[in-house]
């Protein structure tokens, strides 16, 4: 039997206002008659605010708010559960989609700041040899109200605080294998009457690729770019990220400045140091001189164990030589230790465990792997 309000038919026939564009909210608003200003009101109480029910819009009459009850439904991605962790205050968020698809998603505090970090994919095509979502394989992409579902209980927490919130794709999936729908989440995300975000306090991470980093570019969002290289030469790449390396690593650091030069701003390229495997002398050496005078930013993050018991994380000094190492041929260089380690939350870690059960696994059509 369907779920059914108290003053309307079931709720799964009536349409949901989630997944309607800005522009369809305000079409449906100005084609009741009503004045523009109800569809900015409505829009704030879906994005910024957070409502949950008809009821929290206290700035509509109650006739109004029944008549939209009536006609709509007001559905929010379900938070199946939440892990705090006990060290760091980060927290894990597993969502269930309305198909019984499960996602990931982390807040993560730090003094300056708080990253929200959401996927776009559930699964993902690539199989990087270091990151569990990649062992899940791949279900489907998300859509646009999927992705931004995620953030409402998200920014829920820093709303109104001042605290300065930056939104990263780099949870569940490859962002630029849904292109279409990460671009039109990132436009719900930046518009005023969205989150209002600035595309700079926006970050898509990419394990490379290049038709999808150019497609990124001309929807001339001019969000941040980072790419995830692990390797410094095309062999090393193969190894460790077999399917992303189909691209030619040469060819991926030119998609990769010329995304730098439109957009003026410093790509970060993404480093998971591994034990033995990529953080070595020559490693680094290697990596500056690919690296070298572009406008990029080196971010190494030590691997997070989970994905394969042959991986190791270097230890602190090891992680501080290749830093050093890299210091003076590659000024801008930074170590990310990882959030979340606790909950199973850190970079590579997140994957949706057997008990939540997707429905179908297959891998992406052309179309997918392709975007829109
Ligand atoms: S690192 Fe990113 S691209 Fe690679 S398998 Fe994991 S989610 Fe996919």
């Amino acid at each position: 039997m369907q779920p059914r309000s108290e003053s309307g038919p079931p709720i799964a026939t009536r349409p949901s206002l989630s997944t309607l564009s800005l522009g369809e909210l305000r079409e449906l608003i100005l084609s009741r008659g009503l004045p523009e200003y109800r569809y900015r009101q409505l829009a704030r109480w879906l994005y910024d605010k957070g409502a949950e029910s008809f009821d929290e819009m206290t700035d509509f009459s109650l006739e109004l708010r029944r008549e939209l009850e009536r006609e709509y439904a007001l559905e929010r991605l379900e938070v199946a559960s939440r892990r705090d962790s006990a060290v760091d205050g980060s927290s894990k968020y597993l969502f269930r989609l309305a198909d019984g698809a499960a996602v990931e998603s982390v807040f993560m505090p730090t003094e300056k700041r708080v990253t929200l970090c959401i996927s776009s994919q559930m699964g993902c095509t690539l199989d990087c040899v270091f990151c569990q979502t990649g062992q899940m394989g791949f279900y489907r992409n998300l859509e646009p109200h999927e992705i931004v579902g995620q953030l409402i209980p998200l920014w829920k927490r820093v709303r109104g605080t001042g605290t300065r919130t930056n939104v990263v794709f780099m949870g569940m999936g490859e962002p630029l294998h849904n292109v279409r729908g990460v671009v039109a989440a990132c436009r719900l995300i930046m518009d005023p009457l969205g989150l209002g975000l600035g595309p700079k306090r926006i970050t898509v991470s990419t394990a490379g690729v290049v038709p999808g980093i150019r497609r990124l570019a001309r929807s001339g969002l001019g969000v941040r770019l980072a790419v995830s290289l692990n390797a410094s030469t095309q062999e090393a790449r193969e190894r460790l990220m077999p399917r992303a390396a189909k691209t030619d690593l040469r060819e991926l650091v030119g998609a990769a400045r010329e995304y730098a030069r439109r957009f003026q701003s410093r790509v970060t390229m993404e480093y998971v140091l591994m034990q033995g495997v990529n953080d070595s002398p020559r490693d680094a050496d290697r990596l500056a001189a690919l690296l070298a005078g572009g406008p990029f930013k080196i971010n190494l993050i030590p691997y997070n164990p989970g994905a394969s018991p042959e991986l190791r994380r270097p230890s602190r000094e090891q992680v501080d030589r290749f830093a050093q190492r890299l210091f003076p041929q590659a000024p801008a260089v930074t170590v990310r230790w990882s959030l979340g380690p606790d909950i199973a939350a850190a970079c590579g870690q997140l994957h949706v465990e057997a008990a939540d059960p997707p429905r179908t696994r297959r891998t992406a059509s052309p179309r997918e792997r392709g975007g829109s």
